[in-house]
């Protein structure tokens, strides 16, 4: 999901609604924007769809008047998957006893479902099946002064991954937990200030990007300025390595590098572990790009659009049904005929879920005369599912759960398939040494099975880690 918040300029829904859009790749199933105006009170305007279709008319944006906003995008992983109910949509509005409150939040809370239950039995009445909401009811049972102070005391109950912002009558309100597993920034914008999930949300709107909040930081941001609070015991950080693979925009900034240059970069590493013969370097469009053009800077092997993509089809792993899913990868990808006859071809894609896409583009690659195709992926094996916020399926239908490099590379029928290491990628985001077993710097539980935080719902339900 992508978040973002503003306070302190006019008309604050349409910032919220550039940003929203800016961040759109983070969640293209629903949105919402709240605000606040005194002679209004709070507002909101909640969608399913896409933010350009939804916060573009004046219909909607009139109902939205405030110089503070924030707002939220959604793609599903936890609560109702597959059809998001209206009543899902973030943000989640409270009425406390010193004023009302909203808040929107990217992650997955591990402890959820323990939560909701325990809240049930004291009282709490949910609106929504969403993990999210667990944190609204807990501020309404905190005893803390102010909402700041609530949002605190229910953070801390809370287990896994969150960015969340918030914001009251005056106040923006950002948090990252402890681990800081999703990113969470802070721009300045005119007199007023931001906060995004990313960079890119910034520059869409004109802010200049101040700094990253901190992993286990809060900041309450007013009109007057940005007060910080470290409410949670401190932890060594394990942002999720994910992001910088695929999730993240390639024009944001991670760790003050950008995304894109990231990518390059383990698309050189990868070319380094993984070299081959060919006479092309393809990207699967457009999530491979950038690994691509690291991949023949360093291999020296022409780069070339052997795929087309139509830019009017979403990203095909969001749309939630299977269906769907299995069609997406034709209605949305094309090749290139002419280019890729007679030629022996070095696919690179960022990874390898289900195998879906992998295999219609083998298919397809083939069909339009490929002497030899190679599949070389920017992530190494995704063998476990993320219970933090990234929607993988069941352990089961990861491709990786079942089989070895090996038995993929039988299974999709191409020349060669190799993965990126995890050192290898841990080198390419900048750690020079690699992976140090003992404490990584980053969340890799998809690809090594070690969760930083127990996915505990999950393990009450069966799962081993
Ligand atoms: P598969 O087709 O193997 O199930 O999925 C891999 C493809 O889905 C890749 O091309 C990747 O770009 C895309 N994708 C979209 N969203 C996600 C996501 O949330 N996680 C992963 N791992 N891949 C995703
Ligand atoms: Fe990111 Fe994977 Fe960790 Fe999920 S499990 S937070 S996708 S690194
Ligand atoms: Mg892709």
């Amino acid at each position: 999901c992508g978040v973002f918040g503003v306070v302190g300029v006019t008309d604050a829904a349409n910032f919220v609604a550039l940003g929203l859009h800016a961040l759109q790749h983070r969640g293209q199933e629903a949105g919402g924007i709240v605000t606040h105006h005194p002679d209004t009170g709070f507002n909101q305007a909640r969608r399913m769809g896409l933010v350009r279709d939804n916060f573009t008319s004046a219909e909607t944006m009139e109902l939205l008047p405030g110089t503070i906003g924030i707002g939220h995008v959604r793609y599903s992983t936890a609560g109702n998957k597959g059809q998001t109910a209206m009543r899902d949509v973030q943000p989640f509005f409270g009425e406390f006893s010193m004023g009302g409150a909203a808040i929107a939040h990217n992650g997955n809370i591990t402890n959820a479902l323990q939560l909701r239950r325990e809240l049930i039995e004291r009282g709490s009445i949910f609106q929504s099946s969403s993990d999210s909401e667990c944190i609204i009811h807990l501020m309404a049972r905190s005893m803390g002064r102010n909402i700041p102070d609530r949002m605190e005391e229910a953070l801390r109950k809370v287990e896994g991954a969150f960015s969340v912002v918030a914001m009251t009558r005056t106040k923006l309100i950002g948090c990252r937990d402890p681990l800081g597993v999703r990113p969470l920034v802070l721009g300045r914008v005119g007199d007023g200030w931001a906060l995004a999930s990313e960079t890119c949300a910034l520059d869409i709107i004109g802010a200049e990007f101040i700094r990253e909040i901190a992993p286990g930081e809060m900041v309450v941001v007013t009109e007057k300025g940005v007060e910080s609070h470290f409410p949670f015991r401190p932890a060594k950080s394990r942002f999720c390595i994910f992001e910088h693979v695929y999730f993240s925009r390639p024009d944001s900034i991670l760790g003050g590098r950008s995304v894109y240059e990231t990518r390059e970069n383990i698309g050189r590493e990868l070319a380094k572990e993984a070299a081959v013969e060919a006479d092309l370097v393809c990207p699967v469009p457009d999530s491979g790009t950038p690994a691509a053009i690291g991949y023949s800077l360093q291999s020296g092997i022409p780069y070339a659009m052997g795929i087309i993509r139509n830019n009017y089809m979403g990203r095909t792993f969001i749309e939630p049904t299977e269906q769907i899913r299995n069609m997406g990868v034709r209605l949305k990808l094309n090749v290139n005929r002419a280019l890729i006859k007679g030629k022996r071809v070095i696919l690179v894609d960022d990874s390898v879920v289900r195998g879906t896409t992998s295999q219609k583009i083998k298919e397809m690659i083939l069909d339009a005369g490929a002497k030899e195709v190679h599949f070389r992926i920017a992530s190494p094996p995704t063998a476990w599912p993320c219970f933090y916020g990234v929607d993988t399926p069941q352990r089961e239908k990861l491709l990786a759960a079942t089989m070895s490099e090996e038995e993929m590379c039988t299974h999709l029928g191409v020349d060669s398939l190799r993965f990126i290491t995890l050192d290898g990628l841990y080198r390419a985001v900048g750690e020079s040494k690699g992976r140090d077993k003992t404490s990584p710097a980053y969340c890799d539980a998809c690809f090594s099975g070690e969760y930083p935080v127990a996915p505990s719902d999950m393990i009450e339900q069966g799962f081993q880690a």
